[in-house]
């Protein structure tokens, strides 16, 4: 849901500021009834909305799952012309922005919607979603700092918050590991720091879960819809 005037302005009827102003002179109905108020919640999926009579078309909402691979930036835009997540979605028309987001030299999963509460839903905090991460880090961590990892580390911005962490394997006559972290915040290069905290600075990261969500069947680079499915159950 989302508010009327918002809707309106996305749907490119004026500026946000002249849409409330329709609103306000009585120009706009809501699935037959005019409506005065302003900041009302509608569905631009179901909510028939009209202008002046005319009824508006509304971009539908698209989700994508990206393997996002490592040397691209994300974000819509780069004011330094550095390749883009965006520019990876090859023949996708609608304008969508990542959810969260992975560092330039971190591959992965990421997802990139036009649907604003979806993003900012998977985005908090409080909704726990799973960040599945495999890191190769230099050295093999001891048992007790992947507790450590697991349990909560204290970083500049405070402590992290629980979650899990495994070693998968050690590779080079233990001069690096393998390691899997799950974490459930989406601090600023937080895995990156976590692993420094424990003297073991990450060589290259990857997420590979974001919830039920994995990179199955994809190369880096490449990209799917979400199904009807997928998107239901994140809601
Ligand atoms: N943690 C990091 O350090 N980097 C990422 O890109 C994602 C999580």
């Amino acid at each position: 849901m989302e508010r009327l005037q918002k809707v309106l302005a996305h749907a490119g009827v004026a500026s946000r500021r002249h849409c409330e102003e329709l609103i306000a002179q009585g120009h706009v109905q809501v699935n037959g009834k005019v409506v005065h108020e302003q900041g009302i919640k509608v569905d631009p999926a179901t909510d028939k909305i009209t202008v002046k009579g005319r009824e508006i078309v509304l971009e539908q909402h698209v989700y994508y799952l990206l393997y996002k691979p490592t040397g691209v930036i994300t974000s819509a835009s780069d004011p330094q012309g550095r390749k883009v997540v965006t520019e990876l979605l090859v023949g996708v028309k609608e304008r969508v922005y990542p959810v969260g987001r992975l560092d330039y030299d971190t591959s992965g999963l990421l997802l990139l919607t036009n649907d604003g509460d979806l993003a900012n839903k998977l985005a908090h905090p409080s909704y726990e979603i799973d960040k599945v991460y495999r890191a190769w880090v230099k050295g093999v961590p001891s048992q007790d700092k992947l507790k450590k990892l697991a349990t909560g580390i204290l970083l500049e911005d405070g402590m992290t918050s629980p979650g899990a962490s495994k070693l998968l394997k050690t590779e080079q006559g233990n001069a690096k590991a393998l390691i899997e972290l799950t974490i459930h915040e989406g601090r600023n290069r937080q895995v990156r720091r976590m692993c420094a905290a424990i003297g073991h600075p990450v060589l290259t990261l990857e997420r590979v879960r974001l919830g039920f969500l994995t990179l199955e069947g994809l190369r880096a680079g490449q990209f799917r819809a979400l199904s009807k499915q997928e998107v239901d159950k994140l809601k």
